[in-house]
């Protein structure tokens, strides 16, 4: 047990804790699954002979505890960089720190590995079809549409561009569990579109990173008996796709205003932006909201070579520019043996986009879409 390491425990922990919140139904005693018991038994020994560590007497006792701290309060020992990682939030559902975590295990579990599955089923049902118009129909209605109605699935499904891949949309969208409703309706978040959570004293929360920092604002109650019920994505698509879709299709927008020629996804999402200067310049971007620069750095496979850019940028949103951000990416990529990268925050692609071509008025391409307007 003393081999384990640290980063398996964590990796461990976070699978835990997402395969616990997709029980509905509050736990009974020990109906817990053989990998939950076990990274709760090592939490338990490793809090047993360290000083100063409270020892959790269950597997709710150990969430009680983890819920909206940071794992140094409850793991003795060198975390390194995740001494300050909050797996669990304080409404306990995973973060999207959780959900990174649980990509970095070599288990199929969901998570990324779902988000994957999906794209690459999308990204062969487009090309059968010979149409990259779908591809980027499907992008933007996961990033504009979270959360629908069983009669405004039926009419986004029935949409021309959405044709090829109507039948994976299906699987993408899921009934909207019982735990999000409160007095009979659903609150749909305004920053995001997703679902909110019931929190204390009447309000809601959302899941997602981007929403945190700000006062939550509900965009429209839906009543839970809804013909045909509510809907909304699965959780690793509104981690992996909606939310730092929202922040590409914000840039895209920004990029528009200054006069830009903008191509979202090209070639089948090959990166996420295609920036075009009226002197010919081409810029590729890709955009990575990753709440660990750590993960990020050791998973980034670099971008890809077609369609050839001049010039190419990591971008990370603002919000995420803390903590040794860039550094912690840096070393990152350098222990795992990757190419060194830079990582361009917004702001600072923005002002290289500035120096290179003076902002003009818009151009009458920008489109009215997406939560992030
Ligand atoms: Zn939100």
């Amino acid at each position: 047990m003393h081999e384990v390491s640290t980063q398996s425990v964590v990796a461990a922990l976070a699978t835990a804790i997402y395969e616990l919140s997709k029980q509905e139904v509050p736990e009974g005693p020990a109906a817990y699954d053989d990998d939950v018991q076990r990274v709760y038994n090592h939490v338990v020994l490793r809090t047993l002979i360290a000083d100063g560590y409270e020892t959790p007497g269950s597997v709710p006792g150990m969430l009680d505890m983890m819920a909206g701290q940071p794992l140094c309060k409850l793991l003795p020992g060198d975390l390194g960089d995740d001494e300050d990682a909050v797996l669990l939030s304080d409404a306990r559902r995973p973060t999207q720190e959780c959900m990174e975590r649980i990509v970095n295990t070599n288990r199929d579990v969901m998570g990324e590995k779902f988000e994957n599955a999906i794209m690459k089923r999308v990204f062969q049902a487009c090309q059968a079809a010979e149409s990259p118009e779908s591809y980027v129909a499907f992008r933007r209605l996961l990033i504009s549409e979270p959360t629908l109605t069983k009669k405004e699935m039926t009419a986004w499904f029935t949409e021309i561009d959405l044709q090829p891949v109507a039948e994976i949309l299906e699987a993408c969208y899921t009934t909207a569990p019982a735990s999000l409703c409160r007095d009979g309706r659903y609150a749909q978040c305004d920053g995001c579109g997703c679902l909110l959570r019931p929190a204390e004293r009447d309000e809601w929360q959302c899941d997602l990173d981007r929403c945190r920092g700000s006062r939550t604002r509900v965009r429209r109650y839906l009543d839970a008996d809804t013909p045909g019920g509510v809907h909304h994505l699965e959780f690793p698509l509104r981690v992996f796709v909606t939310g730092p879709g929202i922040f590409e299709v914000g840039l895209e927008r920004k990029l528009r205003k200054r006069g830009l020629k903008v191509l979202m996804w090209p070639a089948y999402d090959a990166y996420d932006l295609l920036i075009t200067f009226p002197d010919g310049t081409r810029w590729a971007i890709d955009v990575k909201d990753y709440a660990h620069p750590g993960i990020l750095g050791a998973r980034f496979p670099g971008f890809r070579s077609n369609p050839p850019a001049d010039k190419k940028f990591l971008v990370v949103p603002d919000y995420r520019n803390k903590k040794r951000y860039r550094l912690r990416f840096g070393n990152a990529r350098k222990n795992a043996g990757k190419s060194s990268m830079a990582l361009t925050f917004e702001k600072e692609l923005l002002q290289e986009v500035d120096k290179k071509h003076v902002p003009g008025p818009a151009n009458g391409q920008i489109r009215k879409e997406g939560p992030d307007a």
